[in-house]
C-alpha cells in the first residue's frame, strides 16, 4: 500500500551567507534522513545575496526536495520569510536562520510535539551564546515595552525559529500587512502556541546581517504594528505639560501684574518654551511614523518580488 507521507517544508532566508550554507545544507539534508517518515522540503529565499549564496544553493538543485527562491535585491529577513511562508506546500512550514544559530535537530522534537495537537511550536532560548551584551538588554526591554505596549502577548527570548501548521500559515498569507513582525502577527493569530526550550548557538561563520539600523526598524514595526498606544502616550504627556504650563502662565501673569521685576524668569520661560516644542515635535513624529506606514500600506506595492526560481515542478507556481 502506498501511504502518502505528510510534508514539512522548511524555510531558510539567506543573505549573503556563502561562509555557512553548504554546511546549512548538509546539516538539513542529514535532518531528512533523520525523518523520513516525512518528506522534507528545504526552501531556500535568497534576498539579494551579492556573495557566491545563490551559486552554492543552486549546486545543490540536483537534490531531492531543494527549491530556491531569488529576490531582485534585498528587501530583508521579515519579507524572505513571508515569500517562504507564501510559497512553502508542507503540512507544517518550519523556519529556520541559514546560519545555524538554531540547531536544525531541534526540528525533529518539534515536529513530535506538532503531532501531540499544537499548531505553532516555537523556539524560546535558554542560552544565548556569541550575542553581545548589547545585543541582549535591548532585546530584553524591547520585549518589556512591546508587551506593555500591545494587546497581543508576544513571547520573549523568541525568534522567528518555529513550526506552524498549515491552518496557522493560511491564515499569516492573508494578512498582507506591509511592515511586518511575524512573531507578533504569530501570535496574533491564536490557535495551540507552545513553547520549545533551546540554546541559542553562536553563529557558523560570516557576521550578522541585522545592524543597529534594521533592528531599530525592526523594533519600531513591533511596536507601531501591535499597539497604537504611542499615540495615547504623547496625548497624555501633551496634557500634563499644557497643564504645567498653564500654571507658569499663571505664575507669569501675577508676576507681572503684581510686582516690577518681571523682567525675571527668562530661565523658566526658555525652559517651558523649549520642552513643550520638545514634547510637541516627538509627538508630531510618532504621528509621522503611522502616518507613514498607513501611505506604506495604500501604496499596495507586492511584498517582494522573485528574480527567478530554481528546483520547482511548475516553475510558474
Ligand atoms: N537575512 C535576510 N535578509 C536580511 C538580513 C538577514 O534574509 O536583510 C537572513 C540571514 O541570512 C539569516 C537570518 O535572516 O539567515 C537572520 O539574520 P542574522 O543571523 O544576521 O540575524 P541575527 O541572528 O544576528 O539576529
Ligand atoms: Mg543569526
Amino acid at each position: 500500500m502506498n501511504v502518502i507521507k505528510k510534508k514539512i517544508s522548511i524555510v531558510i532566508p539567506c543573505f549573503n551567507e556563502d561562509e555557512s550554507i553548504q554546511v546549512t545544507i548538509d546539516r538539513l539534508t542529514l535532518l531528512k534522513q533523520e525523518i523520513n517518515d516525512y518528506d522534507l522540503e528545504l526552501l531556500f529565499i535568497d534576498d539579494g545575496s551579492t556573495d557566491n549564496t545563490v551559486n552554492i544553493i543552486d549546486s545543490n538543485i540536483n537534490k531531492n526536495g531543494i527549491k530556491l527562491v531569488c529576490f531582485s535585491r534585498n528587501f530583508g529577513h521579515q519579507i524572505a520569510v513571508s515569500a517562504g511562508i507564501d510559497l512553502a506546500d508542507g503540512d507544517a512550514v518550519v523556519l529556520i536562520d541559514a546560519d545555524l544559530q538554531d540547531p536544525p535537530e531541534v526540528i525533529i522534537e518539534m515536529i513530535k510535539i506538532w503531532n501531540s495537537g499544537y499548531d505553532v511550536v516555537y523556539g524560546q532560548r535558554k542560552e544565548r551564546a556569541g550575542e553581545s551584551y548589547f545585543k541582549l538588554l535591548t532585546a530584553k526591554y524591547f520585549y518589556k515595552s512591546l508587551n506593555y505596549l500591545s494587546n497581543t502577548a508576544i513571547p520573549h527570548d523568541t525568534g522567528d525559529f518555529r513550526l506552524m501548521d498549515k491552518k496557522v500559515i493560511e491564515v499569516l498569507r492573508s494578512m498582507p500587512e506591509k511592515d511586518r513582525f511575524l512573531r507578533g502577527m504569530i501570535s496574533w493569530v491564536g490557535f495551540n502556541q507552545i513553547a520549545i526550550e533551546y540554546n541559542r548557538q553562536p553563529r557558523f561563520a560570516g557576521e550578522s546581517k541585522y545592524p543597529l539600523r534594521k533592528m531599530i526598524k525592526f523594533a519600531l514595526d513591533g511596536i507601531l504594528s501591535f499597539s497604537t498606544k504611542p499615540l495615547k502616550i504623547s496625548v497624555g504627556i501633551g496634557l500634563i505639560c499644557a497643564s504645567i504650563s498653564l500654571l507658569g502662565i499663571l505664575y507669569a501673569i501675577l508676576m507681572r501684574v503684581l510686582t516690577n521685576n518681571w523682567v525675571e524668569g527668562w530661565t523658566a520661560l526658555m525652559i517651558a518654551v523649549l520642552f513643550i516644542g520638545g514634547v510637541q515635535l516627538v509627538s508630531v513624529g510618532i504621528l509621522g511614523e503611522y502616518i507613514g506606514r498607513i501611505y506604506n500600506e495604500i501604496k499596495a506595492r507586492p511584498l517582494y518580488i522573485i528574480k527567478n526560481k530554481n528546483g520547482f515542478e511548475n516553475e510558474n507556481k
